[in-house]
C-alpha cells in the first residue's frame, strides 16, 4: 500500500471534506520548497498554514535544535524551570511592546489566546470587579478553534454550528474597508454602556487573516488602545498570525506604537519548527495574581508541552536570525511583492488584491479552491479561505521565488476563471 493509501484509510485531516481528499505526501523541505515523496518540488506559498519564516531547514535552525537535543528534549514547566525557556522568554520581552513584563508559555495559537482571555477575566475577578466577564471581538474575527478561541471568534463558516457551546461576545463590525470611524463609534456607544461588565478587547491587529486578509485603516489599532485604556478594558492583541515579521515590523503593534494589556504568540516564533507559543502580560496583571498559595490566586492553567525546551531553543535562534537577516530582507524584497501584485489586480476574475506586509488575499469572483488546486501544477502550494487565494510565503523568499509564485497563479487563474 502507498502512503497516499494508507493516509486515506487512517488519517483525518484539519479543515478538510476527507471525502473528497487527495493526499500530497510531503517528504522533504529545502529553504522555500517542499519536496513530495517523488522528488517534486513545490514553493511553499503559505508557509506551512503561515508559520515558516526562514524557509525550511535552516542551517542555524537546524544546529540550535541538534544541540538542544544533545542536552534535554522535555522536561515540565511546572514546578521546574529550564535555561531555554528563561532565556527565550528573556529576548521576546526585550523585543516586545515595552510595557509587557511576564511570558506564559503554551503550544498553541489557540492557548495562547485561551490564557490571555482567562488571565484577563481572573484578573478583574481578583481585583474585585467580578462582573468584568464578557469580551468584545470583530466582526470575522478568528483566534483559533478550541472553545475559548471559537467564542470570541466570528466567522459564521467556521463558528455557527457551535455556538451553544461557546462564551458569548460581543462583536464590533470590522473596520476592514472603511475609514474605522463607525466601528470607533460602536466601540464606544458599547464602553460607554457597559465597560463595568466587559473584561477585554481581542483583536487581530492591523489585519484579520483568516477572514481572507481584511486590512484595517491606520490608527484603527491605537484608536481601539486608547478607548480600552480610557474605559479600563484591557486590550489583548493576537499577533499570532501577525507577529515575526509577517507586516514588515517584528510585531504589527510597532507599526501602531501600541502598548497591549496581553500579546499572543505562535506560529513564527519558532520559525516554523515546533510547536510553541505565548502569552504576554504586564506586570500589573502579574501582580494580581500573587499571594499566599493557601489564598489560591494562582492561575490554574498549564499543559504538558507548556516552553518545551526543544522549541523554546529554536526560537531563540530564529528571533535572531529574524533581526539580523531575514525581515531586512523581505522589507527589501517588499516593492518587488507590491508590483507582482499589481500585475496580479489586472487579471480578470480577480475583485481585489489586499495587503499588509508579506500577508496577501487575492479575493476572486469564484473558483479560488479550484485555482489552489490548479497551481500545484504550476509547482506552487497554495491555500484558498473562501473565495481568496492566500499568499503567505517564507520571509527569505528571493526574486526568483517571488517570480514563480506570480507566474504559477497568474498561470492557474487564467487556466480556471472564465
Ligand atoms: N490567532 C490567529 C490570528 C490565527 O491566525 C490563528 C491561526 O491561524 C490562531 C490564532 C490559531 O493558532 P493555532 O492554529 O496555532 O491554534
Amino acid at each position: 500500500m502507498t502512503l497516499a493509501e494508507l493516509d486515506s484509510r487512517l488519517i483525518w485531516h484539519p479543515f478538510t471534506q476527507m471525502a473528497e481528499w487527495q493526499p500530497l505526501v510531503i517528504a522533504s523541505g529545502d529553504g522555500c520548497f517542499l519536496v513530495d515523496e517523488h522528488g517534486r518540488r513545490y514553493l511553499d506559498g503559505v508557509s506551512s498554514l503561515w508559520c515558516n519564516v526562514h524557509g525550511h531547514r535552516h542551517p542555524r535552525l537546524d544546529r540550535a535544535l541538534r544541540d538542544q537535543t544533545d542536552k534535554l528534549a522535555h522536561s515540565t514547566f511546572l514546578g521546574l524551570t529550564h535555561e531555554p525557556g528563561i532565556r527565550l522568554a528573556e529576548q521576546l520581552l526585550t523585543v516586545a511592546p515595552r510595557n509587557l513584563a511576564r511570558v506564559f508559555y503554551s503550544d498553541s495559537g489557540s492557548a495562547s489566546v485561551e490564557i490571555a482571555l482567562k488571565q484577563s477575566f481572573q484578573y478583574w475577578q481578583l481585583r474585585g470587579r467580578s462582573s468584568k466577564q464578557r469580551f468584545l471581538r470583530l466582526t470575522d474575527a478568528y483566534h483559533g478553534d478550541t472553545l475559548g478561541a471559537v467564542g470570541v471568534g466570528g466567522i459564521d463558516l467556521f463558528h455557527r454550528i457551535f455556538g451553544p457551546l461557546l462564551v458569548q461576545s460581543i462583536p464590533i463590525p470590522s473596520p476592514a474597508g472603511t475609514d474605522g470611524a463607525a466601528s470607533l463609534a460602536r466601540v464606544e456607544q458599547e464602553l460607554e454602556r457597559r465597560a463595568y461588565e466587559i473584561a477585554a478587547f481581542v483583536i487581530e491587529p492591523l489585519v484579520q487573516g483568516a477572514a481572507g486578509m481584511l486590512v484595517h485603516p491606520p490608527g484603527f489599532l491605537r484608536a481601539i488602545a486608547e478607548l480600552c485604556r480610557r474605559y479600563q478594558v484591557h486590550l489583548i492583541v493576537d499577533e499570532v498570525a501577525t507577529g515575526f515579521g509577517r507586516t514588515g515590523r517584528l510585531f504589527a503593534c510597532e507599526h501602531e506604537d501600541v502598548q497591549p494589556d496581553f500579546v499572543c504568540l505562535a506560529k513564527g516564533i519558532t520559525g516554523g519548527y515546533l510547536p510553541l507559543a505565548a502569552t504576554l502580560s504586564t506586570a500589573e496583571i502579574y501582580d494580581a495574581f500573587l499571594g499566599a498559595r493557601s489564598e489560591m490566586k494562582h492561575f490554574f492553567h498549564g499543559h504538558t508541552y507548556t516552553a518545551n525546551p526543544l522549541a523554546c531553543a529554536v526560537g531563540i535562534e530564529s528571533l535572531a536570525l529574524l533581526q539580523e537577516s531575514t525581515l531586512p530582507s523581505a522589507r527589501a524584497l517588499e516593492p518587488e511583492l507590491a508590483a507582482a501584485l499589481a500585475r496580479i489586480a489586472t487579471l480578470p476574475g480577480v475583485r481585489e488584491v489586499r495587503r499588509c506586509g508579506w500577508m496577501v488575499g487575492i479575493e476572486l469572483v469564484g473558483h479560488a479552491f479550484e485555482v489552489c488546486a490548479r497551481v500545484r501544477e504550476h509547482g506552487v502550494i497554495l491555500r484558498p479561505l473562501g473565495e481568496v487565494v492566500v499568499w503567505m510565503p517564507p520571509l527569505v523568499l528571493q526574486r526568483p521565488e517571488l517570480e514563480l509564485l506570480e507566474r504559477a497563479t497568474a498561470m492557474a487563474i487564467r487556466e480556471t476563471l472564465p
